[in-house]
């Protein structure tokens, strides 16, 4: 096992505010939320950084994405909007070695980011 706080989490050794859970992804809340809403979506399999997903991860990366508009319905920001982000590399602020998506909202979210 990859490790990392984000492989600690998916293994249950520390806690997270776990928002949603399948086989295949795990989602919760940010400890340093940016915006009202910001939940952190990964898969539970050990994919340090978008650029790392290979050929079969196709299905997977999708399903990151339905899970995260799943959760924008629950959180009750569909209709007012929100941001999905996925940070790589050092330019990017990418700080946890685990493929994660950011989900953002629950306020008006600047565009260009910094
Ligand atoms: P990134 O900069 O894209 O790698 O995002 C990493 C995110 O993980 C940051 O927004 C952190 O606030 C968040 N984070 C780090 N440790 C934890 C933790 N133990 N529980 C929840 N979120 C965390």
């Amino acid at each position: 096992m990859a490790d990392n706080i984000f492989a600690k989490i998916i293994a249950k050794q520390i806690p997270a505010q776990i928002v949603f859970e399948d086989d295949r992804a795990l989602a919760f809340r940010d400890i340093n939320p940016q915006a009202p809403v910001h939940i952190l979506v990964l898969p539970k399999k050990a994919i340090a950084n978008v650029g790392a997903a290979v050929t079969g991860d196709e299905a997977l990366l999708g399903h990151l994405l339905t899970v995260a508009a799943q959760i924008a319905r629950n959180e009750g920001i569909d209709s007012t909007g929100y941001r999905l982000v996925v940070n790589k590399g050092r330019d990017a602020g990418e700080s946890v070695p685990h493929l994660h998506v950011h989900l953002l909202g629950g306020r008006s979210l600047n565009w260009p980011p910094g």
